[in-house]
């Protein structure tokens, strides 16, 4: 199985991540990760800035993480559907990382906006754009959409799994499940 798991960003990704990883022998890895390596050289200083290069830089730094990412076996791509920059939302999974990444299932983690917001604003160790609830709401559905398109493409299962306040756990289970079932 090859897993991607999305989500927009503060909705708890990484965090289910560390729980998925105490308990199955995938290799988790995160996709941004990969992409700042290579955004260091271009005078990026913190993977919050990666979403604020040209879209160009963005899509350059994207092709050579799927390429890499793509030749790993048994993994579980810690990533996102769409990317919110300045000059509107970039297709996190376009066409030719999906051929790189051959996903088999796609996640899209979702949590209440307002717990989003309370999430980013409490994680000092990020520099997460602070958008309104509505904002949000409007990235997870069209996060929906992206999740349809890349599943017509790849013929990929797509899976919501709900991060509620205090229960990360119950994620970490729901997700193991499906993985498992799979
Ligand atoms: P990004 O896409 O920006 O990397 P992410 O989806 O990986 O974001 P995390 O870094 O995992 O998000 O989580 C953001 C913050 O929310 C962290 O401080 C984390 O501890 C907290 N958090 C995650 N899940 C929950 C939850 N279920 N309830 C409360 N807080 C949570
Ligand atoms: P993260 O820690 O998941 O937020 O990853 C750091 C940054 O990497 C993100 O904020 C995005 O700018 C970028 N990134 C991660 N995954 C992708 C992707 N699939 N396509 C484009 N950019 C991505
Ligand atoms: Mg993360």
């Amino acid at each position: 199985m090859r897993i991607v798991v999305t989500g927009v960003p503060g909705v708890g990704k990484s965090t289910i991540m560390e729980g998925v990883a105490k308990r199955i022998d995938y290799r988790i890895v995160n996709f941004g990760d990969i992409m700042l390596e290579k955004a260091k050289e271009m005078g990026v200083r913190n993977r919050d800035e990666i979403r604020k290069l040209p879209v160009e830089k963005q899509r350059e730094l994207q092709r050579i993480a799927g390429e890499y990412i793509g030749k790993m076996e048994n993994v579980i791509v810690d990533t996102h559907m769409s990317i919110k920059t300045p000059s509107g939302f970039l297709p996190g999974l376009p066409e030719w990382v999906l051929r790189s990444l051959k996903p088999s299932m796609l996640v899209l983690v979702e949590a209440d906006p307002k717990s989003i917001m309370a999430r980013r604003s409490r994680d000092s160790s990020r520099y997460r754009d602070t958008d309104s609830a509505n904002d949000i709401d409007t990235h997870q559905s069209l996060n929906r959409y992206f999740a349809a398109s890349c599943a017509m493409i790849t013929g990929a299962t797509v899976v919501i799994v709900r991060n509620e306040e205090g229960k990360v756990n119950e994620a970490v289970d729901t997700l193991l499940g499906m993985i498992k079932n799979g």
